[in-house]
């Protein structure tokens, strides 16, 4: 696979945030219409099949896992199949505490009510 080089510094991914607890119950909407992006040691690990996204710099697109028609690459029958080893992004993620007001709206109207409030 042919792989441009750049600088991996630019990449912005929250490395530090804990990675969230929250119980999202059955909604995998997150799965079905976001390309999570990877750190850069999870590009180099080689565990993760990517794509390049166009960023703000088009010299330096972000790595992210593909979205194909029916969502994230890894997502299979309507679930993770590498939940284990999913990336950094996946674990922080949590639509209710603000990131995605779309993905939040999508989640309340298929939950009906969040578990907890979201944390802004
Ligand atoms: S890697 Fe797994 S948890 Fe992350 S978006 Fe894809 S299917 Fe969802
Ligand atoms: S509630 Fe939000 S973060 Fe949780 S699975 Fe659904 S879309 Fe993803």
């Amino acid at each position: 696979m042919i792989f441009k080089s750049f600088t991996f510094t630019a990449i912005t991914i929250e490395r530090d945030i804990p990675h969230s607890t929250v119980e999202c119950g059955n909604c995998t909407k997150c799965c079905e219409l976001l390309s999570p992006i990877l750190t850069p040691e999870e590009f180099v690990s080689g565990k993760y099949v990517y794509t390049l996204l166009q960023s703000d710099n088009p010299d330096l697109p972000y790595i992210a896992i593909p979205k194909l028609d029916t969502g994230c690459f890894y997502f299979k029958d309507g679930k993770c199949s590498i939940y284990e080893t999913r990336p950094n992004a996946c674990r922080q993620f949590d639509c209710r505490k603000g990131h995605y007001p779309l993905l939040k709206d999508i989640a309340l109207e298929k939950f009906g009510q969040y578990s907890d409030e979201p944390e802004l």
